[in-house]
């Protein structure tokens, strides 16, 4: 028997099976998401959604776990998780309805730019 270990290589980066979506037409800046969220993704932006709120908007969204705790707490169901698949298609189709905000591929955007 060999007392040899093998290297420990890292594996391929997991991705999320579902991505954060955020209506941000329909927040109301009551902050419930950003306080239960475990991993601190959340916060608040500066812009004023028509209702005449700032929206949340996720200023760490690498360090999301999928938990749902967000989903769960909105009493204005404007944040919650997707599929992943049928979130990149409705968005490469231009199909979401205005406000609405996926922070994950918001940010691969950047990222190829
Ligand atoms: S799913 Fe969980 S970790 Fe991700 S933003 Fe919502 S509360 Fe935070
Ligand atoms: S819980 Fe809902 S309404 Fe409240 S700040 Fe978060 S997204 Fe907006």
């Amino acid at each position: 028997m060999s007392t040899v270990r093998k290297p420990i290589t890292p594996g391929p980066l997991r991705k999320r099976e579902k991505v954060l979506v955020i209506l941000q037409e329909q927040c109301k800046e009551c902050g419930l998401c950003i306080e239960f969220c475990p991993k601190n993704v959340l916060c608040l932006t500066d812009i004023y959604n028509r209702k005449g709120y700032h929206p949340v908007t996720a200023c760490d969204i690498d360090a999301c776990v999928n938990c749902g705790f967000c989903e769960r707490i909105c009493p204005d169901m404007a944040i919650f998780l997707i599929n992943r698949e049928e979130a990149k298609k409705a968005y490469k189709e231009g199909a979401l309805q205005k406000g609405t905000v996926i922070p994950e591929f918001e940010e691969e955007k950047e990222a190829a730019k």
